[in-house]
């Protein structure tokens, strides 16, 4: 038998290893411009044409290369930057494997020119599928270029296989952005088939954001600073009402070096707990500064990944750090009597100053009171629904009732009575004309949609509804207060009524007043119009044990945290019954808020069930 095992020539396993290293022009780009940025150049000038495809090329004028190390450059693991193993673990450069430019040299034309300041005259290479085609003296400035042309060339599959110009130049731009993000002190140009897209000069790291993410981003940022012993951060976040849908401005550099962390990125959505819609995705552009010995970047061999230490350490602070701005800029403010409110309002409350603040649901609801309507529909539900008006959903309650009832009659007697009902579902006239609601389990309001049903849950609804105009008060400190006739005299412990007193000037601007109270009791004058007295003890008591259990400083988002507990102890709880007009008033009240989606804790306030939906489960 003869053997049958032999080595690859050397092209063929370049051009494998290539693969790992170059997926596409985008890659290259990323390569030439951190090679450029390891050799500290300051200004670096990147040329495309036909989004990579023809050709990459980055100019830099850094310390540029001997004769030897151009040549060398181009063998596998052939790197300047680390000499052994345990200079891994103190990387000072982006690259390390020695690998980029062989494997870039291995699919594509490549042309080098580069020269060291120290010399005279400089080296020009050219190189075509690992092919050293020719090597010359040039004149050239200092510096190095790296023309890499008609990338894939011998690989076809690999050519047919990019996208669009448009998708590839995209990826192009990401790899621009995050290099250029990541070192503002570094100058750059970035032509594509002859036009400027990018320009920037050397400048300050909130310049190179607005620079990159045009003029408007300017006022949506949010300083971070953070300087502790396992971690610096530094950088900016986006004000909450600039959340995109995208996760296209949310920038992790680590050493200046990008990178992406589910972990971490789960730490800034935490920090932006309570601010963000639903489906919304927080801005940030933030870096972080860790001893190189606490981080392992070789995991992965396009580099986006990488292992910390005590990633939990890193969490914590960078939670706290994001929610600490946040706070500052946003909320926690009215804290500050210094700051023009304009700065305070969390949403874009702006439009809505100066409107009296209303507390929006009727408490004096009793569900035992003598109404026609509510006692009906407390002992017998279905006398109340046939009551109604009648109309889509409850047309088809109706419907779906007489069959049960009818289970012996004929079919058609049954679809007689419901196709009457269910012209008006399917009419959509009717639906937007005659719209209403109805209460399940006292738990739940049904409404119709356009397009099918909704299921709100009355608790979080009201939550919602409720917190968004606590903190609206709280932001604009402008609510009404309603006198008590009799002061309210509460017992606390020493702590709690350190608590409260903290948040004394928050919970003034909702509408409580207090006066000089003695040790261990608080004495309230006034409520907020619509507290009932009964139920402020309550109120402040589910404050304090929030305050305990969620913020180790109490003046940490105060108002926030106020306005949730506020709501929460407030809010319509499940079990009760609402009649017609509460029920509405509650829907469309959540559909006024801000972020209807979701109650103050992040929790679900409704769920849609489309006809679709409904006929699928007929199937
Ligand atoms: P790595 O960056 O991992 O070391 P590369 O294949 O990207 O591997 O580069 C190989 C070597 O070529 C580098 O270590 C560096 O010494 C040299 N080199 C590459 N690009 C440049 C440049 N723009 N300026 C100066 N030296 C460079
Ligand atoms: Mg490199």
């Amino acid at each position: 038998m003869t053997d049958i095992i032999q080595l690859l020539p050397d092209h063929v396993a370049n051009q494998i290893a290539a693969g790992e290293v170059v997926q596409r022009p985008a890659s290259v780009v990323k390569e030439l411009l951190e090679n450029a940025i390891d050799a500290e150049a300051t200004e670096v000038k990147l040329i495309v044409k036909d989004a990579g495809k023809t050709l990459v090329q980055v100019i830099d004028n850094g310390k540029g290369m001997s004769v030897t190390d151009a040549r060398l450059s181009f063998e596998r693991h052939a790197t300047s930057k680390i000499k052994s193993a345990e200079d891994l673990f103190q990387l000072h450069t982006k690259g390390f494997r020695g690998e980029a430019l062989a494997s870039i040299a291995a699919i594509a034309h490549v042309e080098l020119k580069t020269k060291r300041p120290e010399d005279e005259l400089g080296t020009a290479i050219e190189i075509e599928g690992s092919q050293v085609k020719s090597q010359d003296v040039s004149v050239t400035p200092v510096g190095t270029s790296v023309a890499v042309k008609n990338l894939f060339f011998n690989i076809p599959a690999r050519r047919n296989f990019l996208k669009s110009d448009t998708v590839e130049l995209r990826h192009i731009t990401d790899e621009f952005h995050r290099v250029a993000l990541a070192h503002p002190n570094i100058a750059f140009v970035f032509y594509h088939n002859g036009a400027e897209l990018f320009h920037l000069p050397q400048e300050k790291y909130r310049q190179r954001v607005v620079h990159i993410f045009g003029n408007k981003t300017n006022e949506k940022l949010v300083p971070v600073e953070e300087d502790t012993e396992v971690l610096k951060i530094s950088g900016f976040v986006g004000k909450p009402e600039y959340s995109k849908k995208t996760r296209s401005e949310q920038f992790f550099f680590v050493n200046q070096r990008f990178i992406k962390s589910p972990y971490l990125n789960h730490a800034i959505s935490a920090a932006f707990e309570g601010l963000l819609k639903t489906g919304y995705h927080p801005s940030y552009f933030l870096n972080l500064t860790v001893n190189p010995k606490t981080i392992d970047i070789n995991i992965h061999p396009t580099k986006t990944e990488i292992k910390f230490d005590d990633e939990h350490t890193l969490y914590a602070i960078l939670r706290s750090a994001v929610k600490h701005s946040l706070g500052q800029f946003n909320i926690a403010p009215v804290l500050d009597f210094e700051h023009q409110s304009s700065l305070n309002t969390p949403y874009s409350y702006k439009d809505k100053v100066g409107k009296a603040p209303t507390i929006e649901v009727d408490r004096s609801f009793n569900p035992f009171a003598d109404d026609t309507d509510t006692a009906q529909s407390s002992s017998s539900g279905h006398t109340h629904f046939k009551k109604a008006p009648a109309a889509n959903w409850e047309g088809l309650y109706v419907g779906l009732e007489s069959k049960e009832n009818n289970s012996n009659t004929d079919f058609s007697s049954v679809t007689f009575e419901s196709d009457s009902k269910t012209a008006s579902v399917f009419g959509d006239s009717a639906v937007e004309t005659h719209k209403t609601t109805f209460q399940l389990q006292h738990k739940y309001i049904v409404s119709t949609l356009k397009s099918g049903m909704l299921i709100v849950d009355q608790n979080r609804a009201h939550q919602r509804v409720l917190y968004e105009n606590f903190l609206k008060h709280v932001t604009i400190k402008e609510a009404t207060s309603q006198q008590l006739l009799f002061p309210l005299q509460l017992e606390f412990t020493p702590d709690e009524c350190k608590i409260i007193e903290e948040l004394k000037a928050n919970l003034e601007h909702t509408g409580f007043a207090f006066s000089e109270g003695s040790e261990n009791t608080i004495t309230i004058t006034g409520v907020p119009v619509g507290v009932p007295e009964s139920e402020v003890s309550s109120i402040l008591e589910q404050l304090i044990s929030d305050v305990k259990q969620d913020v180790p400083d109490a003046n940490f988002s105060a108002a926030d945290l106020l306005a949730k507990s506020m709501a929460k102890s407030l809010a319509i709880k499940n079990g009760q019954a609402l009649n017609h007009t509460e029920q509405e008033h509650l829907v469309n009240s959540l559909f006024a808020c801000k972020e209807p989606n979701m109650s103050p804790t992040n929790k679900p306030t409704f769920v849609t069930m489309s006809v679709d939906d409904i006929e699928n489960k007929f199937n």
